[in-house]
């Protein structure tokens, strides 16, 4: 496990899974081969596959120790659970053997953020106990953005099966144990935590940044699913509710991190995981956090 410092506390990854998926082109509506290759030679075999040019991604948490509070930021998928995509179905990963082993038993979480709620961030809210969903974490109050939160509860009014069953399974058995806390922007959970929405990928989407000492850290989500998205912010994914908007988010987001110097760790970049943001032309650049 890397354990990474800014100021007095800690971030860790923990990951579930890390596979090759989706090819860019089917990825990205705006996806231009050329400028695709011209990353390609650094990006093989971390972040695409050799060959094949698929998008490798990792599902990933991020674990927060402030030395006031555990956090862990977006929660995976999560064990057991139903799903239609065959490689996130029923899965049986040790995950909380992992997040034990970097010392955090599951009673030891006093927050769960998710930077969303689709399917890949909230699993692990939840785990199946009895043949009912409980909170994985007993301790721990869930917090969810108030707009993220009203937009797919008015979904499920109309629709079976927001976000492949999980807001059913992962999301609303929290809201119903009491355990859930709806925030917004201005909510800190803890002095070292800020919010700021980046909305786009999904109309409540946030990113959580961690700041001490002189050193930011910024937990971003799926404002990027992927690095080629660093040097062409304007790519949007096939996944983002609102294509433009997500694109206008992206920019901010990568403008924020090159102003604040944070090291940008978002919920699904392979290799090293994290890195800080550089101007590169009319675009930006990642220079990856060397790990050991
Ligand atoms: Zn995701």
């Amino acid at each position: 496990m890397t354990v990474r410092k800014i100021g007095g506390a800690t971030i860790e990854k923990v990951e579930e899974l890390c596979a090759a998926g989706f090819r860019p082109n089917r990825m990205f509506p705006k996806f231009d081969q050329q400028a695709f290759d011209a990353q390609k030679g650094w990006m093989v075999p971390d972040h695409v596959e050799a060959g094949s040019d698929r998008l490798v991604g990792s599902v990933h948490t991020w674990v927060v120790k402030t030395g006031r509070h555990t956090i862990l930021i977006d929660t995976c998928l999560g064990n057991d659970k139903q799903r239609h995509n065959a490689a996130w179905n029923k899965l049986d990963t040790p995950f909380l053997n992992r997040l034990k082993a970097c010392g955090c038993p599951p009673e030891s979480v006093d927050f769960v953020m998710c930077t969303h709620l689709h399917v890949d961030h909230v699993g692990w809210n939840t785990k199946l106990e009895n043949g009912r969903w409980v909170p994985t974490f007993p301790n721990a109050r869930y917090l969810f953005a108030k707009r993220e939160y009203a937009h797919w509860e008015n979904e499920r009014k109309t629709k079976d099966g927001v976000n492949d069953g999980s807001f059913d399974d992962s999301v609303l058995p929290i809201v119903e144990a009491g355990k859930a806390v709806m925030i917004e922007s201005d909510h800190q959970p803890d002095p070292l935590l800020t919010i700021k929405d980046y909305p786009g990928h999904t109309p409540g989407s946030i990113a959580i940044n961690l700041k001490d000492g002189g050193k930011q850290a910024c937990f971003s989500g799926d404002i990027m699913h992927h690095p080629i998205q660093v040097y062409h912010p304007d790519w949007s994914s096939q996944f983002c509710w609102d294509q433009e908007m997500s694109a206008r988010s992206r920019r901010k987001l990568l403008e924020d991190c090159v102003e604040t110097n944070a090291l940008l760790c978002p919920a699904h970049f392979p290799g090293a995981n994290a890195g800080y943001i550089k101007p590169h032309g009319d675009s930006f650049r990642i220079d990856w956090d060397a790990v050991t």
